[in-house]
């Protein structure tokens, strides 16, 4: 029988978060491949933008040329999975910065939404489809507003933290800090269709 094999999948790497997804999808069988410099972009089966600082990455993106060709891909279908920072370079809108990056996913993200008081915190929620989670909020962003074309898949306090637009899955939490590998098992299924295709 022919090996299934492993999906490729691509994360951005220029700064934050990024090893703790490595180390999840890794264990769950995918090829991981950092994208630092056009160099590293080959034909990924997904796409991982991590938390981390959103100005930096973005700033990182376009001087090292990443900025056009990575949101082609996501205008293109390529799965992408953003948590908190890739948030918020994924958002058409940002309330409290006037640049936004990508500009794929049609939501108004706020930046360091909780304020200072509430900078980092756990919580229980439940996310549609999945059952509830535990999520880890640092300096989370949240999204004030949803196109009626997003699925909105979790709220925490009647806040949106977690939605869905076609290809593209954007979290405010960090599921990647967790033992709980599920949203990054449903990344992966997304990822072997669209390989398949
Ligand atoms: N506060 C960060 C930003 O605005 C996001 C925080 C995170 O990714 N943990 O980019």
């Amino acid at each position: 029988m022919e090996e299934m094999k492993k999906p490729v999948i691509g994360i951005l790497s220029l700064q934050g978060a990024f090893l703790e997804h490595e180390t999840m999808l890794r264990s769950l069988g995918a090829e991981m491949v950092e994208i630092r410099n056009r160099n590293n972009l080959a034909s990924f089966d997904g796409l991982i933008l991590p938390g981390g600082e959103s100005t930096t990455m973005r700033k990182l993106l376009k001087e090292e040329d990443l900025y056009n060709p990575l949101k082609e891909q996501i205008e293109k279908g390529l799965p992408t999975l953003a948590t908190c920072a890739g948030m918020i370079l994924l958002a058409r809108k940002l309330s409290n910065d006037e640049n936004p990056c990508f500009g794929t996913l049609p939501v108004t993200v706020k930046r360091n939404a909780y304020g200072r008081q509430l900078g980092s915190f756990i919580t229980r929620a439940e996310i549609r489809g999945l059952g509830p989670f535990r999520m880890n909020f640092i300096r989370a962003p949240y999204v004030t507003e949803a196109d009626p074309s997003v699925d909105i898949l979790s709220k925490v306090d009647g806040r949106i933290v977690a939605v869905r637009y076609k290809n593209q899955t954007a979290l405010a939490f960090h599921p990647e800090l967790g033992t709980d590998t599920r949203i990054h098992e449903k990344f992966l299924e997304q990822c072997r269709k669209w390989k398949k295709k």
